[in-house]
């Protein structure tokens, strides 16, 4: 199978910095959304697909080695953030997909990751399907029963993340395996993308774009057009045969 991507990151209509970093380079395909004052959650995302590069071109991984990585990336930030004082209290969400060893020989499937509330989505035949679930405030209060799901999607609190990176020497990632399938089409973003779009919105421009490049390309524009409040960054990612 073929695995193929298209990306496309910008500013936002309000943001004077894009604090989005995005990793397209196999087995590793990530968002980060950087925060932090000083222009330091550029830094925070940069460090963090710093760390997931060092996997690029390897056929071998694994969901372990995926987390450790992750957690040297936590690492990074907080060396950063103690030897720059400017940089204090930066941090990043992350998710994306990963190819992993699917763990009966030869085949691989797709570890999806997150911390934070960047999100992974599968298009399937029923819709736009979210995979990650969000380690948000409003995601608990839905979980509580206390919000639904429209009402977080325009909470004032929305934005308030209970896990990121950068913020404990611990991380806690979220991890689940998706078969990898010909045809699918998975998506990668930051909340730049999730706040100004619902899920039908998102469909119906991918929908619209069979290209991968292109339809990245379309879903920043139509975040744009939407307002473009905050950073957005996507990835469309197509498997063929
Ligand atoms: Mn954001």
């Amino acid at each position: 199978m073929r695995v193929t991507v298209g990306s496309a990151t910008d500013v936002g209509r309000v943001r004077s910095d894009n604090e989005d970093s995005f990793l397209a380079d196999l087995p590793v395909l990530a968002v980060a959304d950087g925060m932090g004052g000083h222009a330091a959650g550029e830094v925070a995302s940069a460090l963090t697909v710093e760390a997931l590069s060092a996997l690029a071109g390897r056929d071998d991984l694994d969901v372990p080695e995926l987390v450790r990585q992750l957690g040297r990336a936590n690492d990074s930030i907080l060396a950063s953030a103690r030897s720059h004082p400017e940089q204090e209290g930066m941090g990043t969400t992350v998710a994306g997909v990963a190819l992993v060893s699917a763990g009966d020989g030869d085949g691989r499937q797709w570890a999806v990751f997150n911390v934070g509330d960047s999100r992974v989505y599968e298009q399937t035949g029923s819709g736009l399907v979210q995979v990650t679930v969000d380690h948000s405030l409003v995601q608990e209060l839905v979980d509580a029963g206390v919000l639904s799901a429209e009402e977080a999607a325009w909470h004032p609190s929305r934005n308030v993340v209970t896990r990121s990176l950068g913020r404990e020497p611990m991380v806690d990632v979220s991890v689940s395996t998706l078969p990898l399938r010909p045809g699918q089409r998975l998506v990668v973003c930051s909340d730049g993308l999730s706040d100004e779009l619902d899920a039908a919105a998102v469909e119906s421009v991918l929908r619209a774009s069979p290209d991968a490049e292109r339809a990245a390309r379309a879903l920043v524009e139509a975040a744009l057009d939407a307002g473009g409040h905050d950073n957005v960054t996507v990835l469309v990612v197509d498997v063929t045969e």
